[in-house]
């Protein structure tokens, strides 16, 4: 299978007060075409930093320390900034969960739509017009000729969502980044823009990489999932994988947080204790303070555990899987 999108052993930190601070650490996974692969955790757990890595848009105070990220066989980590920026348009597109932050709110939705296709498919500008109403139509919006001539602030939220999935998609990208992009929606939208991301997968010959903290969204359009916890990867699998059977206690937690309306009394189990602040240094298994195994195992406190193949496809950092 063709990988579009493969990170390797990618480490990342933030500088505050002149020290460095990891907030990933040693990440690896990749991305096939025709895949959609989640990434999930609570806030914090740097599934956003993942995709500000790869779109090498990292605050001034964050840097890649080491590590490599392959888009369509290119190392993003070795190219030049103006080097990424063409990339950046070239082969990959994001949607944002709040796309106002990527549309102009002073000009047209034709205009933005013309430019990025001209921009990024050398098209002339009567050709970009058709391709951003054959776009528009793919996404599921009525009368297109009419909304290219309105402005972001004239649609609703669902709507700007899926013309910015139109202007992400109308440059063709191999990878496509989705950042919590259905968080800012009502439940019917994000389904739509959901089941809409799914058929368009298959259509665009790409891979997706779905960023969210919402498991009923990852069991709607996941193909393989990702667990990240405080900067590391602690689980990977199929998505039948990680619903049937979590194996990393951290995963099981956020498994039992989902409110389950099938019991007869409506029952949430939070994960207990708080999330660790990137200052905080933790010996040993970084999810030792809020593990519920953790007393039973002094490795817990000593070393970091390593990651190990479970079952085929399926691997977990946990010392009590071995
Ligand atoms: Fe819990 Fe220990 Fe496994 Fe970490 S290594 S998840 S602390 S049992």
């Amino acid at each position: 299978m063709e990988k579009v999108l493969d990170i390797q052993n990618l480490h990342a930190a933030f500088s505050i007060q002149k020290k460095d601070y990891e907030v990933l650490h040693d990440i690896s996974f990749s991305i096939n075409r025709n895949e959609t692969v989640c990434v999930v955790g609570e806030s914090g757990c740097g599934k956003s930093v993942t995709t500000l890595c790869i779109m090498q848009l990292l605050p001034k105070n964050g840097k890649i320390q080491s590590g490599s990220i392959y888009v369509d066989g290119t190392d993003l980590t070795k190219l030049s900034k103006k080097e990424v920026r063409k990339f950046r348009g070239k082969k990959m597109g994001m949607i944002f969960q709040e796309p106002m932050t990527a549309l102009n709110p002073l000009l047209t939705i034709g205009f933005q739509l013309r430019e990025n296709i001209i921009n990024h498919r050398g098209a002339s500008k009567k050709e970009a017009n058709a391709i951003a109403i054959e776009y528009l139509k793919k996404v599921g919006i009525a009368n297109p000729e009419q909304r290219l001539k309105q402005y972001p602030f004239q649609l609703s939220g669902g709507l700007r969502q899926r013309v910015l999935i139109a202007m992400v998609l109308s440059a063709q990208p191999d990878l496509l980044i989705a950042d919590e992009p259905t968080t800012a929606l009502d439940v019917t939208i994000q389904k739509q823009v959901l089941s809409l991301l799914n058929d368009l997968k298959k259509d665009m010959n790409a891979g997706i990489l779905f960023i969210t903290h919402d498991l009923g969204v990852v069991a709607e359009i996941a193909d393989r999932v990702v667990v990240l916890y405080a900067g590391r990867k602690v689980e990977e699998g199929t998505t039948h994988q990680i619903f049937k059977n979590p194996l990393h206690p951290y995963t099981i937690g956020l498994m039992n947080a989902v409110p389950n309306v099938d019991l007869d009394e409506f029952e949430i189990r939070p994960i207990p204790g708080t999330f660790p602040n990137i200052t905080e240094k933790i010996d040993g298994c970084r999810f030792n303070p809020r593990c519920p195994h953790a007393s039973s195992c002094p490795k817990c406190f000593e070393t970091a555990p390593e990651m190990i193949e479970a079952e085929p496809g399926h691997f977990v950092a946990c010392h009590l899987k071995k």
